[in-house]
């Protein structure tokens, strides 16, 4: 597991930002916050095969979209490439957490690398929920950003049979071949209220299309839009610890915003900016699935730093969800790793 960023640098607090805060602020902490299952399964991944096998691990995309935990893992040995033909033959490579396309399974067999697919579970599934919609002769929509690692892997699916819609003007503009063999698929990290929307708009103009209604939003991020939503009308302020490309970490501020509620992103403590909580009494705090806690309690230093705190834990539900660590594929007798049954 991450420990905190060795760059970690504390903000500088003006003095007169620090006689304001006389009065004990409330920081209300949204939980559950923080690393998911598949976060930690994806990260245990390449520190145990640091451990057993030492650098370089190759990692192809970055394993988890967090900055930190990018970095901690290349300063051990772990060597993060955008395709596999930067990694050597034969060598060790990692799938990241958002899964990969049948192609890049097949490229990588070719090239007869040692795969370990630290794919999440729920990736997965949704992965095998495109295939089995696609064999069924649906024409299948992707609820989805596009470019995001996660959607580019499951479009890679079926990507004759896969359109993917971002909004519900992209719904009116559909046209498939068949209007009433639709079916509908999401992205695991999408907020849970812009997708019930354009899922109700998809089943207004086809009422036959099948899906999993917002299931295919993992559990991680629904429960941390839910732990948002739940203190949110109670802040002056919400900060969000986050990469600027962790989808669920940005949904989490969209979401305050929709509330009202003013919110910043931040990688790290180091972004708080006086300015933004120096009359602040009630500040939210919560993370993405993919930040690291230590950065969290990063956060609650630097504003201990502003005067007295109250530290008030809104749980709403505990996750005991744990994956087993995914371990390298069985290698064939001509030295290439043995893929799924489905590639
Ligand atoms: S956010 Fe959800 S889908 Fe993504 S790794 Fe975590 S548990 Fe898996």
């Amino acid at each position: 597991m991450p420990t905190r960023p060795a760059h970690q640098t504390p903000i500088s607090i003006p003095h007169s930002t620090t006689s304001l805060a006389q009065a004990p602020r409330t920081v209300l902490l949204a939980s559950p916050r923080s690393f998911c299952a598949g976060v930690e399964r994806a990260i245990a991944a390449v520190e145990q095969l640091l451990a057993d096998r030492g650098g370089p691990i190759y990692v192809r995309k970055q394993i988890v979209h967090n900055t930190h935990v990018v970095a901690g893992l290349q300063t051990r040995g772990a060597v993060f490439v955008d395709e596999l033909d930067e990694v050597p033959p034969g060598a060790t490579v990692v799938f990241s957490a958002h899964g990969v396309s049948p192609q890049v399974w097949r490229e990588a067999v070719a090239l007869g690398l040692d795969i370990v697919d630290s794919t999440c579970p729920l990736v997965a599934k949704v992965h095998a929920e495109a295939r089995r919609f696609a064999a069924r002769g649906d024409t299948v929509v992707l609820i989805g950003h596009a470019g995001h690692d996660e959607t580019v892997g499951t479009l890679g699916e079926a990507p004759t049979q896969t359109v993917l819609v971002q909004t519900e003007a992209d719904v009116a503009a559909l046209a498939p071949p068949d209007p009433s063999r639709i079916s509908y698929l999401a992205q695991t990290t999408l907020a849970v209220d812009e997708t019930a929307d354009i899922i109700a708009a998809l089943r207004a103009r086809f009422p036959a299309a099948r899906g999993p209604g917002t299931d295919d939003i993992c559990y991680a991020t629904t429960n941390r839009q839910r732990a948002l939503a739940a203190i949110a009308d109670e802040t002056d302020l919400i900060l969000v610890v986050g990469s600027t490309n962790s989808s669920n970490s940005v949904r989490l501020v969209e979401l305050a915003h929709r509330r009202g509620t003013v919110a910043y992103l931040i990688e790290d403590a180091s972004q708080i900016r006086p300015e933004w909580v120096r009359h602040a009494r009630v500040i939210g705090l919560t993370a993405g699935a993919s930040a690291p806690p230590a950065l969290v309690d990063d956060v609650l230093a630097t504003l201990r730093q502003l005067g007295p705190l109250i530290v008030e834990e809104r749980e709403i539900t505990r996750e005991n969800i744990r994956f087993t660590t995914p371990t390298p594929l069985g290698r064939d007798l001509d030295g290439s790793s043995t893929p799924p049954a489905r590639h």
